[in-house]
């Protein structure tokens, strides 16, 4: 029988672990039982979780090898939870590395130290969370005092606020002053809305030493409701002329989106 078009997954996300030893304020981990009051939690068990069987390495190795059975996989991001805070994380990296092109680990980087960095296969790449370049911010929004602990990590090349949770763009710009002066580069997050991006794509053009614009490729139907004039073409996006943040509103969709 004649398949039709084999379907494309850009990236997985996936979830190693629902522990967590940051308390996030804008969190979506609603399965936390006490949110904002969760213990520092010692390296967990890789196959038990508050009691519960979590998935383990082969467990991920297989769901991954069916999806690939149904569409094209390109890329992974591990995240959570705080991945490691699996005591397999070097193991599952490894493992799903081999089954993508390209694999990132989310982390909020409070774990990481030289002797877990050893254990990690060779070119692993980290997204670290940095919610803001003052101390204070960061750790009021981390519901952890976790900044100092973060600067001391080090090993960051590039750094990447959120216009949305960073103090907006001024607190983005602070950010990227710092970043400056430490050398690192900056890429703007910005997946949640064609609003960030368009946020991120000013702070982009304002920053000298920004490296990349992140620019969504998961269908969202907020792309509907916002229309930013900025194309991705070949890989490349212009900047508008228009003025502000330059979105508008397409108030027929936001009509067919009120509750
Ligand atoms: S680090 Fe991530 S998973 Fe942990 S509380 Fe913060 S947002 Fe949630």
């Amino acid at each position: 029988m004649a398949r039709g078009p084999r379907r494309e997954i850009k990236q997985l996300v996936v979830e190693v672990t629902e522990a967590c030893n940051h308390a996030c304020m804008h969190c979506y981990n609603y399965w936390r039982p006490r949110r904002g009051d969760v213990p520092v939690l010692p390296v967990v068990d890789a196959t038990v979780e508050r009691g519960r069987r979590v998935l383990t390495r082969p467990d991920f190795v297989r769901l991954v090898k069916k999806i690939k059975r149904d569409a094209r996989l390109h890329y992974i991001a591990l995240s959570g939870g705080e991945p490691f805070l699996r005591t397999d994380l070097p193991e599952i990296v490894g493992d799903l590395s081999d089954q993508c092109e390209g694999l990132v680990t989310i982390t909020n980087g409070t774990l990481i130290t030289e002797e877990r960095l050893r254990r990690m296969p060779e070119r692993s790449n980290f997204e670290i969370t940095l919610f803001s370049a003052h101390r204070e911010t960061h750790d009021a929004i981390a519901g952890r005092k976790s900044f100092d602990r973060l600067m001391e990590t080090g090993g960051i090349d590039v750094v990447q606020p959120d216009p949305s949770r960073a103090g907006g763009l001024t607190g983005c710009l602070r950010i990227a002053e710092r970043a400056e002066t430490l050398g690192l580069a900056l890429a703007p997050h910005a997946w949640s809305s064609p609003v960030v991006r368009a946020a991120a794509m000013h702070l982009c053009i304002a920053t000298p030493h920004a490296l990349m614009l992140e620019f969504s490729q998961h269908p969202s139907p907020l792309e509907r409701l916002f229309d930013t004039g900025l194309e991705l073409r070949d890989g490349l996006v212009a900047p508008t002329d228009r003025p502000g943040l330059g979105v508008e509103v397409d108030m027929a969709a936001a009509r067919e989106f009120a509750v």
